[in-house]
């Protein structure tokens, strides 16, 4: 008898981690590594917050709570979704669990049989489609290209929905592009979905303070009412608040998903952290003040590396709405050697090529579902940015 299971060897390790790892290694090895894979803010969490958890602590705060979370966290989560996108929960159609990353597997472990499909727009964020597999489900990619700025048209939404199609999984601003549908582009998406009483939406919303220029954030439930009774909204604190290693994310739903995620969070983790609920409850609650700033200087750094990628031959770079990443096309380099006489032949060798040749980590558009394209995360500093943009630019002058 096999020691792992069978559904197992349907799922691969994911990318990003596999990447940050490797550019760690390096680092540690003693190399000059310029990090731009890892999906987090680089600033600290707000101080406010971290007061919040100490005061936790000492009032004994850290024992199990509530399977699903604390109801303080709960009342929280409620006003902030009224507050920020106009949605009506109670506390019974909440759910806290560990990372908005335990939110979308609870509820995919949770409503998915054998045979039943999940669209994933793609590019998409790495775990969605393992994710899937793992809960026994099929994904289903459809490809948005960069023609189409990256965001899947309704045309591609209806000819994607099957009677076997039970999610549509949504991420506006998006992971890895940074694309963000606008009212009426996610509108046209809603109205497919109407037709389609059997098909229901899963919201990623982990990006929704990431928003610049004049992008305003919307999400499905408060776009198309109707959707209400089959949306579940997705939401966490890792992004907008720097708590990425709090984890703590939330979803809104109807109560039978909810009571159904809440039971397999009860035989697998239990609650997420206590202190870091309390932790999120003072973020939810507390001042917005600093997400501003930060937006300020996420738009500085992504203008910086967009336009220094679009400098180059061979590369081209949209500019994206919002989160912290850019996803530059390749399909000029392909076919090229670097330097050191690797063949370009795919996003995958050039990531590679450019770790080992320059000391820039970046993560391969295939581990996303589209190529040829690779993504920077740009939250990291001004300095480490122009450096390695600069190593980036030279690299790609290089090949011939
Ligand atoms: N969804 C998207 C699109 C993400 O990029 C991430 C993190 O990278 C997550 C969900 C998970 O976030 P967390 O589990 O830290 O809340």
């Amino acid at each position: 008898m096999e020691l792992l299971s069978r559904t197992l060897a349907r799922v691969k390790p994911s990318p990003t981690i596999a990447v940050t790892t490797k550019a760690q290694e390096l680092k540690a090895a003693g190399r000059d590594v310029i990090g731009l894979g890892a999906g987090e803010p680089d600033f600290d969490t707000p101080q406010n917050i971290k007061d919040a958890a100490v005061a936790a602590i000492a009032a004994g705060k850290t024992k199990y709570t509530a399977v699903d979370g604390i109801p303080e966290l709960k009342q929280a989560i409620c006003a902030k979704l009224k507050r920020d996108n106009s949605l009506e929960y109670t506390p019974s159609q909440i759910s806290v669990s560990s990372g908005g990353k335990q939110v979308l597997y609870n509820a995919l472990m949770a409503t998915m049989n054998p045979g039943e499909e999940v669209i994933i727009p793609a590019p998409y964020w790495v775990s969605y489609p393992d994710m899937v597999l793992l809960a026994g489900g099929t994904p289903v990619a459809v490809e948005a290209g960069i023609e189409q700025a990256f965001k899947m048209t309704a045309e591609q939404l209806e000819a994607a929905i099957t009677p076997n199609t039970k999610w549509l999984i949504f991420n506006s601003p998006s992971n890895p592009t940074g694309a963000g549908y606008s009212w009426d582009e996610l509108k046209a998406l809603t109205d497919v979905l109407l037709r389609h009483p059997h098909v229901w939406v899963m919201t990623d919303d982990m990006y929704e303070h990431l928003a610049y220029d004049d992008f305003k954030f919307c999400t499905p439930a408060e776009v198309e009412p109707a959707l209400y009774d089959r949306t579940l909204t997705v939401n966490g604190v890792s992004k907008a608040y720097a708590m990425t290693g709090w984890r703590i994310g939330y979803a809104a739903g109807p109560e039978k998903l909810i009571g159904a995620m809440r039971k397999i969070q009860s035989q697998s983790t239990s609650n997420p952290c206590t202190i870091s609920q309390w932790a999120a409850v003072e973020a939810l609650n507390g001042t917005q003040d600093y997400i501003a700033p930060n937006n300020e200087m996420f738009v500085r750094r992504r203008n910086l590396v967009v336009e220094a990628l679009n400098a180059i031959e061979g590369v081209i770079c949209p500019v994206p709405e919002g989160a912290f990443y850019v996803y530059p096309s390749i399909a000029g380099l392909i076919g090229k050697t670097s330097a050191a006489g690797t063949l370009i032949e795919n996003d995958e060798t050039f990531a590679t090529a450019l770790l080992e040749e320059t000391g820039v980590a970046v993560v391969f558009g295939a581990a996303f579902g589209l190529s040829p394209n690779f993504r920077v995360s740009y939250a990291t500093s001004d300095e480490n940015l122009i450096e390695a943009c600069k190593r980036i630019t030279a690299f790609c002058a290089d090949l011939t």
